[in-house]
């Protein structure tokens, strides 16, 4: 009897395992049904050059039907509203459900607010391509109203969070803003743009030598940091830090963090800080018949020192990949292969011509150019890969 596969989500982990099931099930055997709540296939990893207007919206959405094609799956825009594992049911918010006899969860991550007062009635964030469209009009508009009516808010730009996605954003912020400025007569040296770090550092993950080098880069092109000192409270426009200072501002956009989608951790699922705990196959540990990819899952390495893998882009994938080939082997019986993430490093980018990246086993430490052409190397590697030419460039 053919078997019904529903994968939630259709970011890293939902596209891949979706692409990959049909490599070893046919759709007489599985019926393989894909839920997404857009029509697209966000490459989260460059939302920060949409919200700075330096690339097209297709490069970083690309329509999930044109990636799916010719695999026979049965592609849902919808949202989920909810789903029990233990009555093994996944309910839309247009009111109609599904059962499952193979659950795939990569639902993905949230913002993270922190319970900090304030923040998330009073900030932007960057999770979508929606969101970076929207940075990017706001930017523009705010600057716009400055040039009329040299309010010191408007000429303000605070970023919330110095970690890859906040390092990333304002270094491409940077680079453009002097471009942007000068189209409303306004000059750069007005505009302040801030990004505060409540750490002691930005981009913890990277060696020192590197934490240096992309603070330089970045003051050199007009940011000033803010570290040590965390939000912690926000009304309206304006931000407090611990140290009693405000800022004032009306462009706040806050990359302080994310955390597991919330429908995770109220599905029955067994969970560790809302994400749901999985075995070496990727399987839920509580739900055999479930499994769990990218940011909805925590995943601990077997020789890691005890911290799980990070929810990062190139994980997701990997998991979305093995997780293909164990639904079939998990539905037909046979056994099931082990996830052996492989890290190539993380990048990243601080603008359009300069980088910071550690690569490899042995965290080789790249900066400049060579960076920056690894970053675009590693994107359009995934590219190539979800678009099906991987093998035809071999
Ligand atoms: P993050 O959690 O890595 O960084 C958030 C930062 O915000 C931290 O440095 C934290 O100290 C700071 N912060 C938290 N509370 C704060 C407060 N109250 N005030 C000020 N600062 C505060 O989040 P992220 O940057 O969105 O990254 C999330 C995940 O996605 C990570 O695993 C990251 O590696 C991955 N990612 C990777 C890339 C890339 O590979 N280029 C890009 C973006 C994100």
């Amino acid at each position: 009897m053919s078997k019904h596969i529903v994968i939630l989500g259709a970011g890293y982990g939902g596209l891949l395992a979706a692409q990959n099931v049909r490599k070893y099930y046919t759709k007489e055997q599985a019926k393989v049904t894909l839920i997404n709540k857009y029509p697209t296939h966000q490459i989260i990893t460059e939302l920060h050059r949409l919200a700075a207007g330096n690339v097209a919206e297709q490069a970083v959405a690309m329509p999930l039907e044109k990636l799916l094609k010719g695999k026979d799956v049965d592609l849902k825009i919808a949202t989920v509203d909810s789903f029990s594992v233990d009555n093994k049911e996944v309910a839309l918010t247009d009111g109609s459900t599904l059962t499952y006899d193979a659950l795939v969860v990569a639902l993905g991550s949230v913002t993270a607010y922190f319970g900090i007062p304030g923040l998330e009635e009073n900030s932007m964030v960057l999770k979508s391509a929606a969101d970076a469209n929207k940075i990017y009009n706001h930017v523009e508009e705010r600057i716009r109203e400055y040039a009329k009516t040299k309010k010191e808010e408007d000429a303000t730009i605070l970023i919330g969070g110095g970690g890859l996605t906040g390092v990333e954003l304002v270094g491409e912020l940077a680079d453009i803003l002097p471009k942007l400025t000068k189209k409303y007569g306004v000059d750069f040296k007005e505009i302040k743009l801030l990004l505060v770090e409540a750490g002691p550092k930005i981009l913890p993950v990277l060696p020192e030598n590197l934490i240096q080098r992309a603070t330089e880069s970045l003051e050199a092109r007009g940011v000033k940091f803010l570290t040590g000192l965390p939000v912690t409270n926000v009304a309206g426009n304006v931000v407090d830090l611990k140290d009693g200072q405000k800022i004032v501002t009306n462009t706040f956009v806050w990359t302080g963090g994310v955390q597991g989608n919330p429908l995770v951790g109220v599905s029955g699922l067994e969970v560790n800080r809302g994400r749901a705990t999985v075995n070496d196959n990727l399987q839920s540990t509580s739900h055999p018949e479930v499994f769990v990819a990218g940011d909805s899952a925590v995943y601990f390495p077997a020789d890691g020192d005890g911290r799980p893998a990070p929810p990062t882009a190139q994980i997701a994938w990997q998991m979305g990949e093995l997780i293909g080939y164990n639904l079939f082997a998990f539905l037909e019986g046979k056994s099931l292969d082990t996830f052996k993430p492989v890290n190539s490093g993380t990048l990243a980018s601080l603008g359009r011509k300069d980088g910071v990246a550690i690569i490899g086993a042995n965290s080789t430490p790249l900066k400049g150019l060579p960076a920056t052409l690894m970053k675009e190397a590693s994107n359009v590697r995934y590219l190539t890969h979800i678009k099906g030419l991987f093998s035809l460039a071999y």
